[in-house]
């Protein structure tokens, strides 16, 4: 069984998520069981977010498995276990588990991204391998004249 939903609200976390009203696509096949209905199913969503290293907005696609049963009675069920509402299946709360499960905790725009420039926040991707800064940090500058100061007490 295929079905197409909206995606919930606030699908992810900060960085990444399923987009509000995106299509979701649920693949999930239903068995009956002693207890109740155990669903296992599979579920397709786009994600749009930004990249960890460069701050570029990326998309991608996501694909979480889950299985979950669905009890027949509350009194077979555990505190968080699901119940089933009439023949409703609320699989949001397992989807949204699964995902937030499968979402990458550090998205990257690429998979060799080299990041921001540390001196000036360009992207270093487009500003391509030759980008330095011939500038010495100050304090570093003063590290290298105690250094070559040193050496010549060595020396003399
Ligand atoms: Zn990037
Ligand atoms: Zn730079």
């Amino acid at each position: 069984m295929v079905r197409s939903l909206p995606a919930p609200e606030n699908l992810g976390v900060d960085m990444i998520g399923v987009p509000k009203d995106a299509d979701v696509e649920l693949d999930i096949r239903l068995e009956s069981v002693m207890e109740g209905v155990l669903v296992t199913g599979t579920g397709r969503a786009p994600l749009s977010g930004e990249c960890a290293r460069c701050l570029e907005p990326l998309t991608s696609e996501i694909e979480a498995g889950f299985q979950e049963l669905f009890f027949y009675s509350a009194e077979d069920a555990a505190e968080d276990d699901q119940i089933l509402d009439g023949d409703l299946l609320d699989l949001e709360p397992t989807f949204r588990d699964a995902v937030v499960l499968a979402l990458p905790l550090s998205p990257v725009c690429q998979d060799d991204c080299p990041g921001l420039c540390t001196e000036c926040g360009i992207r270093l991707a487009d500003a391509g391998p030759d980008h330095r800064h011939d500038k010495v940090d100050a304090r570093w500058a003063r590290l290298q004249g105690l250094i070559s100061e040193h050496d010549n007490d060595q020396e003399g």
